[in-house]
């Protein structure tokens, strides 16, 4: 606490209630550094304000940039765990235990709020969503292919709150029986509201409702002589049963449970859940933690955050080892669920083993980060020593121009941190000044954009690769010269493949680094770990700059092809590209297709001007 005046912080503390309430410890400069809750706030943060530290590194750490502390009393504890859990995710604190890879889940809702639900993709966080939230699933494979079977099975509508408004009559997923037509009325809303509960039905993995539920609406079509109807649950009802056989391992014996393992290694830990609903086990998530807690508080704290109130929260969770906030999670989780929710820790029989079957995995999941932190540490090391770097090059951005023979060019940027790709700093780049076929000029422009934005935000990397040999690092030399970019922030290098006629490695895959200092470059043989971490991130940039390049293409092409038709300007263009994704797709699209994007007289002119010979 370097120039902080320890005994106003003591006076200001000992000011606290002594009662419950959250407190948040702050920086120098008003940061956020610590959101935690307390039986007895006075007491609480009175501890971070003692000589001596409690024997963990983050304490330390806490404790030195400790500048100002603020409470909030709350009348229960119950109170302070839930504003605890707010507070953490509104300032993601440095120091709390973060669910980091949080955002990058895709998860599936299900909106409960307005007339109509849907099911759609939102990102883990969910901040401000309304509806009730599944996942996250294991992949952004397996939540979209989840999604693709509700669209399928259950027809539910799948357009915009706007474009329902908006209808005058039902869209082509209506011909397709894959929506009931709630725009304009084609369904009650009982109809509509038995599909949004099969739909959670199955999202939560409860077959064994689902399933005789949708075989009972079966017979009510047929015994109603809907016999078109009828058949459709009956594929439905076979390609659900299908699916979950395929996907579930049945556990006898168990209702809705999700169970917790813990694995701590050094200032890192793993935590896996096992999700079993209606008896089966379903996709498990599992969590990469960073900070030295000991494993029991760890597990406290990240319990606090792993069930946001849009969570399912199952009627059992069962913890590989007890927390101090035990007795609270049960009563606000059986709050949330609406009947008791029990948390536990003592399990037998199939509990037992699947608790047990969570530990192994959690075990397993540290051992494989550690395994992958160590490979990631030494290419990052190697890379360091070989190239003569200043910096670790923890975070790498590399640059890679498209273009054909001059037209679309386009530059795309990637960011790699710790050998992971990070997909918040991937960027294209729209060239301004440069015209006509040269890469030269475009690295050096798109360069001196990043590095000046990057020097004002102060947000650079510690490595910048630019693909390409000694010209085109030359070219980026001069745009960080340009802006003033000191060496030993940022440094640059140049990534090509080893020339056959220029070194007989090449034909075994050699890559050449080109450096700012200039002279023979230095070649990374392709085995070795930092050949393919630089190889890796390169390939990144080249197919961003390839898919980027090709959408401009995409654009162009759509709107030199309907440019001459009257009534189709930027903003109808638009809305047919995202409609049918392409000039191909809009010839090929109906007329009645066409209107549900364009007025009639511009969809018939559209379809007059599309089908003329050319
Ligand atoms: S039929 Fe109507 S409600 Fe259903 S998806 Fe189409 S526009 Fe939306």
């Amino acid at each position: 606490m370097k120039g902080v005046d320890r005994a106003a912080l003591r006076e200001k503390v000992a000011l606290f209630p002594t009662g419950p309430g959250v407190y948040t410890l702050l920086d120098a400069r008003g940061r956020v550094l610590y959101v935690g809750k307390a039986k007895n706030l006075r007491a609480r943060v009175r501890s971070y304000l003692r000589e001596g530290d409690d024997g963990r590194r983050f304490y330390r750490h806490l404790v030195a940039a400790l500048a100002d502390v603020e409470c909030f009393a709350t009348d229960t504890e119950k109170e302070a765990l839930l504003l605890e859990h707010t507070l953490i995710q509104r300032h993601a604190p440095r120091w709390n235990v973060k669910l980091t890879d949080d955002k990058s889940y895709l998860m599936i809702e299900v909106t409960t709020h307005g007339e109509w639900p849907r099911a759609r993709l939102v990102r883990a966080r969910g901040r401000g969503k309304r509806g009730t939230v599944f996942g996250p699933y294991a992949s952004a494979r397996a939540v979209r292919e989840t999604l693709r079977h509700v669209k399928r099975w259950f027809p539910l509508r799948t357009c915009s709150d706007a474009e329902l408004r908006q209808r005058t009559r039902p869209c082509i997923e209506y011909e397709m029986g894959r929506c009931l037509g709630p725009c304009v009325r084609l369904c009650s809303r009982e109809d509509y509201d038995a599909v949004v509960q099969e739909v959670l039905l199955f999202l939560q993995g409860k077959n064994d409702t689902l399933l005789p539920r949708l075989e009972a609406r079966m017979r009510e079509h047929s015994a109603a002589l809907r016999f078109e109807q009828a058949a459709r649950l009956r594929d439905q009802i076979q390609a659900i049963a299908r699916t979950l056989e395929g996907q579930r391992v049945a556990r006898e014996g168990a209702g809705d449970q999700d169970l917790f393992a813990v694995a701590a290694g050094e200032g890192v830990a793993a935590v896996l859940v096992l999700h079993v609903r209606s008896g089966q086990l379903t996709e498990p998530s599992s969590y990469e933690l960073r900070g030295d807690l000991p494993p029991a508080e760890l597990l406290n704290a990240f319990l606090g955050q792993f069930y946001r109130p849009q969570r399912y929260v199952p009627r059992e969770v069962i913890l590989d080892r007890d927390v101090s906030d035990r007795a609270l999670f049960e009563e606000v989780l059986s709050e949330r669920r609406g009947a008791q929710v029990a948390v536990k820790v003592q399990v037998r029989g199939e509990r037992r083993a699947l608790l047990e079957l969570a530990r192994k995995n959690a075990a397993l999941l540290l051992s494989t980060g550690e395994e992958k932190r160590r490979v990631v540490d030494e290419a990052l090391s190697g890379l360091q020593r070989l190239l003569g770097l200043r910096r670790r090059p923890r975070r790498i951005e590399c640059f890679d121009v498209s273009t054909l023979q001059g037209a679309f060019t386009v530059a795309a940027q990637v960011r790699f941190e710790d050998g992971e790709p990070v997909p918040q700093g991937y960027r294209t780049y729209k060239l301004r000044t440069v015209e006509g076929q040269d890469d030269f000029a475009a690295i050096e422009e798109v360069l001196e954009r990043r590095l000046a934005g990057g020097l004002e935000r102060g947000d650079l990397p510690d490595l910048v690769v630019v693909d390409g040999g000694a010209a085109q690092l030359g070219r980026a030399l001069s745009a960080a010269h340009r802006v003033g970019l000191p060496p030993q922030r940022t440094e640059l290098v140049g990534l090509a493949k080893a020339r056959p006629e220029e070194d007989p490695e090449a034909a075994r895959g050699y890559e050449r680094v080109h450096l700012p200092r200039g002279g023979a470059p230095v070649l990374l043989e392709p085995a070795s770990l930092e050949c393919r971490l630089l190889a890796r991130v390169r390939d990144a940039a080249h197919r961003a700059a390839v898919r980027a390049h090709r959408e401009l293409r995409r654009k162009s092409a759509l709107r030199s092809g309907l440019e001459e038709v009257p009534g189709v300007g930027p903003k109808r263009r638009s809305q047919l590209l995202k409609r049918f994704g392409s000039l191909k797709g809009i010839r090929a699209a109906s007329l009645a297709e066409l209107e549900e994007v364009v007025p009639a007289p511009v969809a018939r002119a559209l379809q007059d001007y599309l089908s003329r010979p050319r």
